[in-house]
């Protein structure tokens, strides 16, 4: 069997596999989304090409080194424990003036991870309507026992990503936040090029697809930093799916119906087998709970979500990577455009607690089991979550 990749631009052309759901912004980042048979079945509304992966590197042993190698040269650059900070911050709530609940729940989410609080507390400029100072100044600094969110959309003013007057989606604010971390990033020295998002959250898949017809083996890689979910069909019994089981479902065998090979010009059902090329130091999971069924409707079934999670079922390789549940924003309500937006997050200080943030509200001592409508979930990598220096109080 002969490796080639000389067919990316047949196959990123294949129109079953490279479909997203329609997004709100035409500029959003676009991931593949790949079904399987128990996955929620899409209608097929909108279809993409992503024009960014046809420059990849062409061979699949230099892409796979490259990806892997850049990667162990940046563990130094960031800060993976709350003990690696040189202040850590009390929990505490922000004020919701009115329908900011999306971007609260994001800054406290994205607040929960130790390499971010360490970029925005190196970061410096002079910026008045700068995303990072003001986050630092109103929320993390600040001495009220509430922050504020005002400054969140005059970040964004000048690339229009939020309008006032309605309910915005915590994913794209998250990926939003994410598109801005180089630029938060330009005023430390040693992060200067450095691509910030995927150092700290960039996975890879590596698909090996199968023509049916020459039996050439064609490899294909895609990168992101969020990973997008979906959710599984009803079990009959009654039993949630866990996040687990939805990222694993992911990795699953699937088929190109209709593959172009390019070494035989034929058409065929092609096999494609994914798997976890680089696992994220960070873990950002999204569950699509956007409904295909033609309405559009939210899917409010329960994730279960795991304490801990091993990729190596689905890694290349069977590598094994261990991470630890760190966090979730949820979404409660019926409709994705309504609802409301909350947070559960690790304590910063006592690791092994949970605090919910919702608004201006802690609770601690949350118990993250009882969030159903999990949206986005956080998992850190097990060896930063540092939990065993009280294990011993139990
Ligand atoms: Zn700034
Ligand atoms: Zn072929």
């Amino acid at each position: 069997m002969t490796v080639s990749t000389e067919g990316w631009e047949n196959f990123k052309t294949n129109k079953w596999l490279f479909s997203t759901p329609s997004s709100s912004y035409a500029d959003r980042p676009k991931s593949i989304v790949r079904r399987t048979s128990s996955e929620e079945a899409p209608k097929l509304n909108g279809v993409e090409s992503p024009g960014s992966r046809a420059n990849r590197p062409r061979t699949l042993s230099d892409r796979g080194n490259e990806i892997l190698d850049k990667h162990e040269a940046m563990l130094d650059l960031y800060a993976w424990k709350w003990s690696e900070l040189r202040e850590n911050y009390n929990e505490k709530g922000i004020h919701n003036p009115s329908i900011y609940c999306y971007a609260i729940s994001t800054v406290q989410l994205l607040s929960h991870i130790p390499a971010i609080v360490r970029l925005l507390q190196e970061h410096r400029c002079q910026d008045p309507i700068c995303l990072a100072c003001n986050w630092k100044r109103c929320f993390l600094q600040s001495s009220n026992s509430a922050g504020s969110i005002n400054w969140f959309r005059e970040a964004f003013k000048r690339d229009r990503k939020f309008n006032q007057g309605r309910q915005e989606d915590a994913h794209d604010a998250l990926l939003s936040i994410l598109g801005k971390l180089d630029k938060i990033a330009a005023s430390i020295p040693r992060l200067k090029e450095r691509k910030v998002a995927d150092d700290l959250f960039g996975y890879s898949i590596r698909n090996e697809v199968i023509c049916r017809n020459c039996k050439t083996k064609h490899v294909y890689y895609e990168n992101n930093t969020v990973m997008t979910v979906r959710m599984i069909k009803k079990d009959p019994t009654g039993k949630s799916a866990s996040i687990k089981d939805l990222m694993q479902n992911l990795f699953n065998n699937s088929t190109i119906y209709g593959y172009n090979c390019a070494k035989c010009k034929k058409k065929s059902d092609a096999p494609v087998k994914p798997t976890l090329l680089r696992a994220p130091q960070i873990l950002l999971l999204h569950i699509s709970r956007f409904s295909f069924d033609g309405f559009g409707q939210k899917i409010s079934r329960p994730v279960k979500l795991n304490d801990s999670i091993d990729v190596s079922s689905m890694a290349t390789g069977s590598t094994s990577t261990v991470y630890t549940l760190c966090g979730a924003i949820v979404h409660s309500g019926k409709s994705l455009d309504y609802g409301h937006y909350y947070c559960a997050a690790r304590h910063r200080k006592r690791e092994r607690q949970f605090v919910m943030l919702n608004d201006s509200s802690v609770s601690s001592n949350a118990n993250v089991q009882d969030v159903q409508q999990s949206y986005i979930v956080l998992y850190r990598r097990a060896e930063h979550v540092e939990l065993s220096s009280q294990t011993s109080m139990i």
